[in-house]
């Protein structure tokens, strides 16, 4: 099923937002958001992803995605792919070099369709080939949804059409050439294929 999307602006991305998914890779609890942007051109929606050439390594990161309205409203939600070439990003990280290589290729930002956001818990699932690998809630995060809209806001300035990948709870693992995936934002269901991309 393919999805018709609302006009987009800036894609901001949430990192560190769930504490087991912090223990799992290793890092530090963060004092305040971390933040990063994915360009507007890592936008896939559909029944397929495309993995780029330059990484033997990258993940899927299932995450609640906000759609911004007027005045710092939340206007829509849905389910996305964070996806992360977390061999770059390792790199990246050695190096202290900014993340755009792991986090922005062509088809980083897998997204569901939008439908009316309700305040309240939002249940996250991906499985790859049949087999869970994220399942979670949202009111695991550490910040709300509002904390992280003021945040943004306040260095930022959000505008009407920007959406916020709010972070991945545990469970993000790699994909590689041939998976299935299924991917829920409560009963809201989506099947994706993956395939890796060769050559330049
Ligand atoms: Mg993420």
């Amino acid at each position: 099923m393919s999805s018709t999307l609302p006009m987009i602006n800036t894609i901001y991305c949430i990192g560190r937002s769930y504490v087991e998914h912090i223990h799992e890779l290793g890092n530090a609890i963060p004092d305040e958001p971390l933040v990063f942007l994915k360009p507007n051109a890592s936008i896939v929606t559909g029944d397929t992803i495309t993995l780029p050439d330059y990484s033997n390594d990258v993940h899927h990161e299932t995450e609640l995605v906000l759609l911004i309205g007027d005045n710092t409203t939340i206007t829509g939600v849905t389910v996305g792919l964070d996806l992360t070439a977390r061999d770059v990003q390792s790199i990246a990280k050695q190096k202290g070099l900014p993340w755009t290589k792991a986090k922005g290729f062509k088809n980083a930002c897998w997204l569901g369709t939008f439908k009316p956001f309700k305040e309240g818990v939002y249940e996250l699932f991906l499985s790859v080939n049949g087999e869970i690998r994220q399942h979670d809630t949202t009111d695991k995060m550490m910040y709300s949804f509002r904390e992280v809209i003021q945040y943004l806001d306040g260095i930022y300035g959000l505008k009407k059409g920007d959406i916020i990948m709010t972070g991945t709870p545990k469970g993000v693992g790699k994909l590689v050439h041939g998976d299935k995936l299924e991917i829920k934002l409560d009963d809201d269901r989506y099947q994706v294929s993956v395939v890796q991309s060769v050559g330049h």
